[in-house]
């Protein structure tokens, strides 16, 4: 009786927790009008932030968070979610989680006691891709149920976990939402009924500048929103699990979520894509257990975690557990087809889904679904996860304390040949280069025991080699990697250095400037040298940004067709933006001060007498392209000198740039030398000498309907180098006299594309304006409605060149030479059985996004300030050969491969076939010029180190030659 009691009682009083904190808040439907998920409905960015900020001033449970402006500039919430005595020490679990993730001074004692005070941190974003709109409108949902439930499980998640809820895109969330239901308003527009809604047609990109490519910002973090995130997640909240909404599934199932396929990056702690694995397959399993089919993981997908840069990808860096899933749904009903293939349930899709009508709810479910999946792991393994972030923090400390080898594909090739070098083998191998590499040929499988026939002790196709070569080769002392990079101050363009370690500071890397000069490794650097030491949690993101990444060769079968990666294979940020640095491979000290902040560009004056004849610059500084524009705008002289120039000592490089004195010039010089780190050169005697005069110029940016990316990138880039310019579409371009209005136009990558165009291959989100029904295309747009056309567009870029225009070109868009005449051919072809050429097949020839070398021409006014080479990134770019007639018709190579291994970070299968092709040239056709940049000089607004080729092409075609006396 008395135990029955107390039973009782211990019951009233566990089940009143819940019960009391029973809130009332208002639901979707009360503050929408509809239920999140209903059919041909979707909430806006404007809806969210109303909702999220009633919802924080009705619950305990939720603390919103402004986390800064987006690029239209909205403000970005996040919503903090926790139990409300938890809401109360956020600063307290922030702290915890902090420490544990830098690892640094924290024992493995004092892990496991912070680990169990400690709260699991979870970020689950929604809306990145706004177009995939489950994203947004799920988040919304989860917010609402996690601050209205009051079931055991929700007790217990809110309790064990700090949640984060990141609306990763508001203004694209503001755009399509707005789209879709146009006319829901209006009782005359032609999508009055509901049922003629849809996201067709979308008239410019969702993320202002850059569309889709906002999930390919996070190493580099050039646009707000993404520093804005970076900023949550590797400076503020360190979540141990994130988890980045997307769509679409495969065809035939609902859902693609990890375990990912190979390969994994060989840079980050295995504990990663464990982690990973594990946190699948707890989703899967949740799915599965509430009767939810259609799930499919590894290879029911190509994505893999190879890369950094995206929002989820670059967390791998940071030894955090990055999820990815990609849901089919639409506000619009929509069907699941019958694919046969998918309906035999295997390891990749364990539980097949019938064909059937798919409702926008149904969608939003499973994403809770997986929510709570991934919230319930967390709760349950709470003190496990805080614990392996320490852990993994840990071991990169100390690989970057002692001497260690990093294993890449080469170093496993470099020990294959070593062995075949010593006649060591002991078993044969299945062919080379592939994946699925096929069972061992003889060797001595018959020792195998249990293993089925045909397989060696050491797996599928293994082979054995003599063990000391693991120290000799695996181990080569001059291969240790390195304890730290330093990046010497006085380096060329060391403005653009200082912005490469912003974005490491971004992502939460320890930077450290030496306040004296100093000596290491028998070497001196100037004071303001910067100095990234490996020894830091974060050792896998610094190794990514200052090493090649070395992708293994991945093919369908020896000898078969390529397997393209997820985005690309190599981006080595050091190299792309070409700065110098040295690798350190002992550890080493100095007047190293910790950076705090972000560097402002090297503050510089102006130099020299003071009364001088004007002033000299160096071209190799990307900055002075913002120094030119800014002099030309207040009406000063700008000259680019022919031959090189010397001032105080310093080489200045090609294509020196001379201002002569004036009013107009100075006051700009002056600010413009300390805000932009470019030293400026006051000298007394002007060097005379053969010079091109700069005119003002006026730039038409190619764009169309619904946006392309590469040209949103651009426009991004001129406004941060403050290059006046205009956006300009088909219809304006068919309509002529572009001579009155332009001195050169600019065509992306994608803008143009004939024949065997090369590049990238995806310009952008718009198709000309198909896919909007004409009658719906607001009046705003409708002048961008159109695509460039051999009968009206290409007569008129003719005119507008031969009457002395520019046409600059990129990527595929360079395939406009053929209009003109210029004497261009594809140099990646091979005889066919005809005798005829034919463009190599993609078994011979695959470089799907890699940093290669090249050779430049700096003399070329379009190469000034480069140096002699230096890394291009290619993207299945066009090669150019120049037919023997080119010299005849002024057309010149610029930059161009050379030898037969031109790779430097990435993958590039095939790659002696570029020896001798010509990767930039320019020719002069009629008044005017043609440049045709083959690489992406300017992609995703990452290679620093070529936007020169850009910058000189905007200004080269309308400079005047002259004489300075
Ligand atoms: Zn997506």
């Amino acid at each position: 009786m008395r135990l029955t009691a107390l039973l009782l009682a211990a019951a009233l009083s566990a089940v009143p927790v819940a019960a009391q904190t029973a809130p009332k808040v208002t639901t979707p439907k009360e503050a929408l009008g509809f239920n999140l998920g209903d059919d041909y409905q979707v909430a806006n960015y404007t809806q969210l932030e109303a909702y999220w900020k009633k919802l924080a001033g009705e619950s305990d449970r939720m603390k919103l968070v402004d986390i800064g402006p987006t690029e239209e500039g909205r403000h970005q919430y996040m919503a903090i979610i926790s139990a409300p005595e938890n809401i109360k020490k956020l600063d307290h679990y922030k702290e915890i989680s902090q420490k544990l993730a830098h690892a640094e001074g924290v024992t493995e004692e004092q892990a496991h006691a912070l680990a169990g005070e400690g709260k699991a941190v979870v970020w689950i974003d929604g809306g990145l891709h706004a177009s995939e709109s489950v994203g947004a409108q799920q988040l919304m949902e989860m917010v609402y149920q996690m601050v209205s439930r009051t079931d055991p499980e929700t007790m217990r998640l809110l309790n064990d976990v700090v949640q984060l809820y990141v609306q990763a895109n508001p203004d694209g969330q503001e755009l399509i939402a707005n789209w879709y239901m146009r006319g829901s308003e209006n009782p005359n527009a032609p999508l009055k009924d509901p049922q003629k809604r849809n996201m067709n047609g979308l008239p410019r990109l969702y993320a202002k500048y850059v569309g889709h490519d906002d999930n390919r910002d996070f190493y580099m973090s050039n646009m707000k929103e993404t520093t804005n995130m970076n900023r949550q997640m590797f400076h503020e909240w360190f979540p141990q699990i994130m988890y980045n909404h997307h769509q679409t599934g495969p065809a035939g199932a609902v859902i693609f979520m990890p375990p990912f396929r190979d390969p994994f990056n060989y840079n980050f702690d295995p504990l990663v894509p464990l982690g990973i694995e594990m946190v699948g397959t707890a989703m899967h399993s949740r799915l599965v257990a509430e009767g939810k089919g259609g799930s499919a993981m590894r290879s029911g997908a190509n994505y893999s975690t190879w890369w950094n840069g995206g929002l989820r990808t670059v967390t791998y860096f940071h030894n955090m557990i990055g999820i990815l899933t990609e849901i089919i749904g639409n506000p619009t009903p929509m069907n699941i087809p019958l694919v046969p293939d998918k309906q035999l349930p295997q390891g990749d899709w364990p539980l097949p889904i019938a064909p059937q009508v798919w409702h926008y709810r149904q969608s939003i479910d499973y994403e809770i679904c997986n929510n709570r999946a991934i919230l319930d792991l967390a709760s349950r393994y709470r003190e496990t996860f805080l614990f392996d972030i320490w852990r993994m923090g840990m071991n990169s400390i100390e690989k970057g304390s002692k001497d260690y080898w990093t294993v890449t594909p080469k170093r496993i090739a470099a020990l294959e040949a070593a062995a075949t070098a010593e006649g060591g083998a002991t078993g044969g191998r299945g062919g080379r280069g592939g994946r699925g590499g096929g069972m061992a040929a003889g060797g001595d499988a018959a020792a195998g025991g249990d293993l089925p026939a045909g397989m060696t002790p050491g797996g599928l196709g293994a082979r054995t080699v003599s063990a000391d070569l693991y120290d000799k080769v695996l181990h080569d002392p001059k291969l240790r990697d390195p304890r730290g990079y330093i990046i010497p101050s006085d380096q060329a363009d060391f403005a653009t250095a200082t912005e490469f370690v912003n974005t490491l500071i971004k992502n939460g890397i320890t930077v450290m400037k030496a306040t004296s000069s100093f000596t290491v490794a028998g070497k001196s650097y100037p004071a303001n040298s910067l100095v990234v030491k490996t020894a830091q949690a974060f050792r896998p993101h610094i190794m990514d940004m200052f090493e090649p990444q070395d992708h293994p060769n991945d093919f369908r079968y020896p000898g078969g067709p390529p397997i393209p990666p997820y985005d690309i294979t190599g981006w080595t940020l050091a190299y792309q933006m070409g700065v110098q640095f040295d690798r350190i491979r002992d550890g080493f000290d100095g007047p190293f001060t910790k950076v705090n902040g972000l560097l402002p560009p090297p503050a510089s004056t102006v130099m020299g007498p003071s009364s001088p004849a004007g002033y000299l610059i160096s071209h190799q500084i990307n900055n002075s392209f913002i120094l030119v524009n800014r002099l030309l705008k207040a009406n000063a002289d700008v000259y680019w000198l022919k031959k090189p120039a010397t001032a105080d000592g310093q080489d200045l490089g090609t294509g020196s740039i001379w201002v002569p004195a004036s009013a107009a010039a100075r006051p700009v010089l002056d600010r413009g030398a300390k805000e932009l780190g470019v030293a400026v050169h006051a000298v007394a005697k002007a060097p005379a000498g053969e010079a091109l005069k700069l005119k003002p110029i006026h730039i038409g940016l190619y764009d169309q309907y619904g946006g392309s990316m590469p040209s949103g990138w651009t426009r991004w880039l001129f406004e941060q180098y403050e290059f006046p310019f205009e956006v300009v579409y088909p219809p304006a371009l068919d309509a002529g006299n572009l001579k009155a209005r332009f001195d050169v136009l600019v065509f992306p990558d994608g803008a143009i594309r004939r024949g065997n165009a090369g590049g990238r291959g995806f310009g952008g989100g718009g198709r000309g304006g198909f896919g909007a029904a004409p009658d719906t295309v607001p009046d705003e747009y409708k002048d961008r409605v159109g695509r460039i056309s051999d009968e009206k567009t290409m007569p008129q870029l003719q005119k507008f060149v031969e009457s002395g225009g520019t046409i600059l070109t990129i990527g595929s868009s360079t395939s406009v030479a053929e209009v003109f005449g210029i004497p261009v051919k594809n140099y990646l072809t091979e005889k066919g059985p005809d005798g005829k050429d034919r463009p190599l097949p993609r078994e011979k020839f695959f470089i799907p996004g890699s940093l290669l070398k090249v050779n430049v021409d700096n003399s070329n006014p379009l190469a000034y300030g480069m140096p002699a080479q230096l890394d291009v990134f290619f993207d299945s770019s066009p090669v150019m050969k120049l037919e023997p007639a080119a010299e005849m018709k002024h057309t010149s190579p610029v930059a161009w491969f050379s030898g037969p291994e031109p790779l430097d970070s990435g993958w590039a299968w095939g790659q002696q076939y570029l020896d001798g092709g010509t990767a930039v040239a320019e020719a002069t056709v009629g008044e005017g010029k043609v440049m045709m940049l083959g690489p992406e000089v300017a992609f995703r607004g990452q290679p620093h180190a070529t936007f020169k080729l850009l910058f000189n092409g905007l200004y080269y075609g309308s400079a005047k030659a002259a004489t300075v006396q």
